[in-house]
């Protein structure tokens, strides 16, 4: 080995500024905007104030008619589910290779998920879906992976052809879209996350849109009672008898969170189209590192960049394993790169296997397959995360000089 200059091997690191990545980056006008709502008010019990202002901008964002910000991800993507009234014995179409918080409150419902494995950038297998269709399904969920779009004309298409809800777990794709449609527009109903590591953020929260209003006023049922249940289920609604109530569980939003959200709302297609341009960059940069494969997004697709996703095969060619490289980048400065961990198959959860101790409905295991792609995929990405302008604008960020550097060796 001639890599003595390699900062894990205690050389000089490449990267000397301090460019970790700041999310969300909190501005001066992010600070003012964070007092005023403090003196505004702390808690909305309706669909007023910063709610209204951020769920119709956001709706509208994605051409529908309704928004509903809950207090997580999770919370938005239970109550897409509840919108979409799954009972025991309803099938969900679903990915293996997601966040588990995709399919973890399918089984809240009752309803069975059917798992499909992954394509080659990650995202559910169209093809799989079509053929995994019965007369029990009820709906297909779809996760847009690390902000790389599925291929939602395809699965808008089975979707109707089937005469079956289509939705979309946008948690990794905030202003990502898909030919010249939104992610979240393409599906019946979507639900995105606003926890603190995602490209928009209130450090804890969510949000669903959608236009179909049964779903719309099925989802508030769910978890905000009282006041935005009578002023948003209608009175002939056979739901509306339990207003004060709704269905008893509490999911609302911190205000809060909703203002900071709201804040970086206003810059999402900005930062969406900074971080395109640094995307091809880096892209270009690493096109010769026979070690690194990044992952094509589908064409007619616009990313958000949530991260970028490559496959490392410097195990092979080099022997080099992908915890070492890791390792080597991070020394070198390069800490926005990562291996995922629990971000991982659903075949590796407990839940999925064994969810009868948990959830007396489900007696068996849920996932039996192997989902090869998923496995494999899982095993051999990097995912490298960059967002803010203040990184891009840093040329020493740039993570291409110590992975040629490592390479070499
Ligand atoms: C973060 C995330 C969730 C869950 O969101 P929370 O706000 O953390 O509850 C769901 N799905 C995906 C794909 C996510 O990345």
């Amino acid at each position: 080995m001639t890599d003595n200059d390699l900062a894990i091997l205690g050389g000089n690191k490449s990267i000397t500024s301090d460019g970790r990545f700041l999310n969300p980056k909190i501005t001066v006008d992010i600070e003012k905007a964070i007092i005023e709502q403090l003196h505004e008010t702390i808690s909305i019990y309706d669909s007023s104030g910063i709610f209204e202002k951020l769920e119709t901008a956001f709706a509208k964002y994605h051409n529908k008619k309704y928004a509903l910000l809950t207090n997580s991800g999770t919370s938005a993507i239970w109550s897409m589910y509840e919108g979409a009234n799954l009972n025991e014995g309803d099938e969900i179409i679903c990915p293996s290779y997601t966040f588990f918080a995709t399919n973890t409150p399918i089984l809240f419902t009752g309803a069975t998920p059917v798992f499909i494995d992954c394509n080659h950038i990650g995202n559910i297998d169209v093809d799989e879906v079509e053929a995994s269709i019965t007369t029990r399904t009820k709906a297909i969920v779809v996760t847009h992976m690390w902000g790389y779009p599925c291929e939602m004309d395809k699965l808008r298409n089975i979707a109707d052809k089937y005469n079956i809800l289509l939705m979309e777990d946008c948690s990794h794709a905030h202003g990502a879209s898909y030919k010249g449609k939104k992610c979240g527009e393409w599906g019946d109903v979507a639900a995105f996350s606003l926890q603190g590591t995602k490209i928009m953020t209130g450090g804890e929260g969510g949000i669903l849109i959608t236009s179909n209003r049964d779903i719309y006023e099925k989802a508030i049922f769910l978890g905000h009672y009282n006041k935005r249940c009578k002023q948003q289920i209608r009175k002939d609604s056979d739901m509306y008898k339990y207003s004060i109530t709704g269905k008893g569980m509490k999911l609302r939003a911190h205000p809060l969170a909703a203002r900071l959200s709201y804040e970086q709302f206003k810059f999402l297609d900005k930062m969406t189209k900074q971080k395109q341009i640094f995307a091809e960059k880096v892209i270009r940069e690493l096109s010769e590192c026979t070690a690194i494969d990044i992952i094509n997004s589908e064409i007619g697709a616009q990313n958000s960049w949530y991260a970028m996703v490559m496959r490392y095969q410097g195990d092979s060619l080099f022997g080099v394993k992908r915890e070492r490289f890791v390792e080597a980048l991070i020394a070198e400065g390069a800490v926005e790169v990562d291996i995922p961990g629990a971000t991982c198959p659903s075949q590796m959860l407990e839940l999925f296997l064994a969810p009868g101790e948990v959830f007396k409905n489900y007696t068996s295991p849920l996932i039996n397959g192997k989902f090869e792609n998923s496995t494999s995929f899982y095993n051999s990405i990097i995912k490298y995360r960059y967002g803010l302008m203040r990184t891009i604008q840093k040329s020493s960020m740039n993570i291409y000089k110590p992975l040629k550097k490592f390479l070499k060796t």
